[in-house]
């Protein structure tokens, strides 16, 4: 740190992301990535891309937002394309909080919204989730403050049905409701998503990525949804910050990933086939697992503390990730990779159980 850093800056605890090692052959299960490449069709979409690189990218991501309008029948005005769902996540509360205006979200969940908050000078308002880390709708009724809620959460894994939400929406008419949806598209459910409730309530604002289910986290795309007065007011933001915030490769193969719902249907299905597999699993090794919606297990042992799993797992060659915060410490976050990666993980965890 210099002496020139200011010293509200100074104070900040960044957000500390997932560890990517470059060692080569480890089973990298520690930042909810999927295993598969991205659609088929996404590397043609960016060689093509090349030639138009030497002009600045479509500041509006019009193809893009075509695409996504047409398959969440939503209009195009009510979309907004980002570098990544953390992009839109700051805009938003960039946009919806103040000094006055504090963000209310979980103890447990992602664990960047306090640090936009630091960021922004904006008061944080932690609501505590139930004792079995499940999230009571009825602890965000008639806050008066802006709210954000992970759905499913990160890194519990637990999902809400949409109709459970409507009630934080409806209790808080004057203030922004972001539901953040990075895990949506791993739910069981057909109609998981609260994308339809944002026609209904002009103070939801959907948050989604194609970093989990599209098998984009590396080229930063995500995307919401929202009224068209939700949208305009982060369009502010972002034409005050970052115009050119997606790039043209990255565009590009976003459209080519949205063009292929066959393939998205079938990664999708392939994780969900082997989160089953996993929970059942770990249970079986005497795991206490939650029900999880998304592509990671959260899950616990009584045999041996997490930090301790984390580490041995590590020297077998397999990351996962270890949260040290008190309601979090005992517990591995485990994002579910290929069977033949779930088979690895579960030979490593006979060995390292045996012995306890
Ligand atoms: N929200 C949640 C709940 C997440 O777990 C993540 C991934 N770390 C993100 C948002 C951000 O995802 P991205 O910026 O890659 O779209």
């Amino acid at each position: 740190m210099s002496r020139y850093l200011t010293p509200a800056l100074a104070g900040l605890e960044p957000y500390t992301p997932g560890e990517q090692p470059r060692v080569q052959n480890l089973i990298k299960l520690n930042t909810n990535e999927n295993p598969y490449p991205p659609a088929p069709g996404v590397a043609a979409a960016v060689a093509g891309e090349v030639p138009a690189l030497r002009r600045y990218c479509d500041l509006n991501c019009t193809a893009l937002k075509d695409a996504a309008a047409a398959r969440l029948g939503v209009g195009a005005e009510n979309l907004l394309f980002g570098n990544g769902s953390d992009e839109n996540l700051m805009l938003a509360i960039r946009a919806f909080c103040d000094a006055q205006r504090p963000l209310a979200f979980a103890d447990v969940t992602y664990g960047f919204y306090p640090v936009w908050c630091d960021l922004f000078g904006i008061p944080k308002h932690i609501v505590p989730l139930c004792e079995d880390l499940s999230l009571d709708p009825a602890a965000y009724c008639g806050l008066g403050q802006t709210i954000v809620i992970a759905n499913p959460n990160a890194p519990t894994g637990r999902w809400l049905p949409p109709a459970a939400l409507v009630p934080v929406l409806e209790a808080n008419p004057d203030n922004v409701v972001i539901v953040d949806e990075a895990y949506v598209d791993f739910c069981d459910a057909e109609n998981a998503s609260c994308v339809p409730l944002t026609r209904r309530y002009d103070n939801l604002l959907v948050v989604q990525t194609f970093s989990k289910s599209r098998s984009m986290a590396g080229a930063r795309l995500g995307f919401c949804v929202g009224s068209a007065g939700l949208i305009a007011d982060l369009e502010r933001v972002k034409y005050s910050m970052n115009p050119y915030n997606v790039n043209a490769l990255t565009q590009a193969a976003g459209a080519a990933a949205l063009a292929d719902e066959a393939y998205f249907r079938q990664t999708t299905a392939a994780i969900r086939a082997a989160r089953t597999w996993t929970a059942a699993m770990l249970t079986a090794l005497g795991f206490t697992v939650l029900p999880s919606q998304a592509n990671f297990l959260f899950a616990k042992t009584p045999k041996m503390d997490g930090e301790g799993l984390y580490k041995a797992l590590r020297a077998r060659g397999i990351l996962v990730r270890h949260f040290g915060a008190p309601r979090t410490k005992d517990w591995l976050r485990i994002t579910v990779g290929t069977p033949e990666q779930m088979q690895a993980l579960e030979t490593a965890l006979r060995e390292i159980l045996l012995s306890k």
